[in-house]
This record gives structure tokens, C-alpha cells and sequence, in this order.
């Protein structure tokens, strides 16, 4: 009779203790790290809105008034494409954390064990 398929020995169990406890203390120490990282999209994420504001001034004005701001507004969508590119890093690290991975296709968050996205349907590994 096989009711108990499979057994479980004290090694087995004391290994389990054993790596529920590291992982648990290398999950605090992601989560302070994800907390981190939050704050600082948070902070991109309205310098971002600012730049969009102030590249919006700038289309109205230069519609508006007929002034020439192009060299001015070709400053701000330089600084536009900086702060994206810092988001999209900081994204990454927090996927990282989050034991996740990010679809290069639509830039959607995977479960690390996927294949292909569950927004787009991107393969996800090379
Ligand atoms: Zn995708």
C-alpha cells in the first residue's frame, strides 16, 4: 500500500527549515531595497511629468508667441529621454528584486519562470 508516497527524513525537513530562514532574511533586505528603489521612481516619475509640463509651456509658446524655442525644447527632450532611461533601469533593478523580469517588448512585469509574456505574448529568453 502506498499511502505515504514519499518520505519525508529529518534532513529533509531541517533543510527546508533551513532555507525558508535564508530566504526570508534575504527577502527583508530586498524589500528595504525595493522600498528604495520606489522612492526613487517616484522621484523620476515627477521629474518626468515636469519636463513633459515644461516641453508643453514651450509648444504653446512658441505656437502662441511665434518665438523659436526649438534649441530650448531640444534641451528638455534631451533631459525627457535621460530620465526615461534612468526609470526604465530603476524598473529593471526593482523586477530583479522582485524576482521578475521585464518584457522587452512591452516593458510589462513576468513571473522570472515564464517564457513568453502574459501581456503581449513576447518570448522572454533569447
Ligand atoms: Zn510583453
Amino acid at each position: 500500500m502506498e499511502r505515504f508516497g514519499r518520505c519525508v527524513t529529518m534532513e529533509n525537513i531541517i533543510h527546508d527549515i533551513k532555507s525558508t530562514v535564508n530566504s526570508a532574511v534575504k527577502k527583508s533586505g530586498d524589500l528595504l531595497e525595493i522600498g528604495k528603489v520606489k522612492l526613487s521612481l517616484a522621484d523620476a516619475g515627477s521629474k518626468l511629468s515636469d519636463l513633459y509640463e515644461s516641453l508643453g509651456e514651450m509648444a504653446y509658446r512658441a505656437k502662441r508667441e511665434e518665438v523659436d524655442l526649438s534649441e530650448e525644447m531640444e534641451s528638455v527632450i534631451w533631459q525627457i529621454d535621460e530620465m526615461r532611461s534612468e526609470i526604465k533601469k530603476q524598473k529593471e533593478k526593482m523586477a530583479e528584486l522582485r524576482s521578475q523580469q521585464i518584457c522587452k517588448n512591452c516593458g510589462k512585469s513576468n513571473v522570472i519562470e515564464a517564457k513568453y509574456c502574459n501581456e503581449c505574448g513576447a518570448a522572454l529568453k533569447d
